[in-house]
């Protein structure tokens, strides 16, 4: 599925996903603005996304991080436009890990890329000036935002939890990270953040505090709990800490085991 969200003049949300019984299972953005594009939606909205950029002339594109829902049409946008990620995410772009059969039907497969160019720490579009700022924690191959000073436009990728009360991770994601992240976004002067799953979000300080809060008080508990001896399957039995439906169709890449042992283990 392919749908075009235009917030203002300069910014559009190209959102890509997979149908399921007429509805997007889940959309993620990539953002247009003028003729570059900020990271590029999944394989299964790809061919609709494709056209679009190719009659807006996109001529560059700027990689977050390479999960399959950021990355998708990266291997047919390279035939036209420079694909721009950092050092650290150029391995994956160019040799995708083999996702698991849900995550295909989810997103689908990306194909390799074999022409990238690595990212400066900041970049122009137009009049437009971005700088591009590191988010650890969502992935262990340091995701990246970007930000327009004055415009105060934060392009926060998957930096800000998708739910307000997170209560799984991926294997990789270093939760203690996620939450430093949060706060660092929360103390930045933005008027719009630009989630990839959410889309854009007006003064979006409340929102992030309400997932800080969350995490934060999973973390004391937690430590409470692992401090009184119990192990970090009892710790999520005791905190309650409900799966959702999809868990066990996403082959251990996503637990609730990964968040607890996370925000208990790491720093
Ligand atoms: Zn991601």
């Amino acid at each position: 599925m392919f749908e075009i969200d235009k917030f203002n003049d300069r910014v559009r949300g190209l959102k890509t996903a997979t149908e399921y019984e007429g509805k997007a299972i889940m959309w993620t953005y990539a953002y247009l603005i003028d003729n570059v594009l900020f990271d590029a939606g999944c394989v299964n909205g790809m061919s609709e996304l494709n056209e679009y950029t190719m009659k807006k002339g996109v001529e560059r594109v700027y990689i977050t991080h390479t999960h399959e829902d950021h990355v998708g049409a990266c291997s047919v946008l390279s035939k036209y436009a420079t694909i721009f990620a950092k050092p650290q995410h150029i391995p994956s772009l160019k040799s995708p890990p083999q996702y698991s059969e849900f995550f295909v039907w989810i997103w689908g497969q990306p194909d390799p890329v074999d022409k990238i160019t690595t990212m400066d720490d900041e970049f122009d579009v137009g009049d437009l000036l971005f700088r591009v700022i590191d988010l650890p924690g969502h992935c262990h191959d340091t995701m990246v935002g970007f930000y327009e000073e004055d415009k105060r436009w934060f392009f926060s990728a998957d930096g800000v939890p998708v739910p307000s009360r997170k209560k799984i991770a991926m294997q990789d994601e270093n939760v203690v990270q996620v939450l430093e992240t949060l706060k660092m976004i929360r103390d930045m002067d933005i008027d719009v953040l630009f989630d990839s799953h959410r889309g854009p979000i007006k003064e979006p300080a409340e929102h992030i505090q309400k997932r800080i809060d969350w995490l934060t008080e999973i973390q004391i508990n937690a430590k409470e709990l692992h401090s009184q001896g119990l192990s970090i399957e009892e710790i999520q039995e005791k905190l309650g800490l409900k799966v959702p439906w999809y868990l066990n169709a996403t082959d251990e890449r996503f637990g609730v085991f990964y968040l607890i042992k996370s925000l208990l283990l790491d720093s």
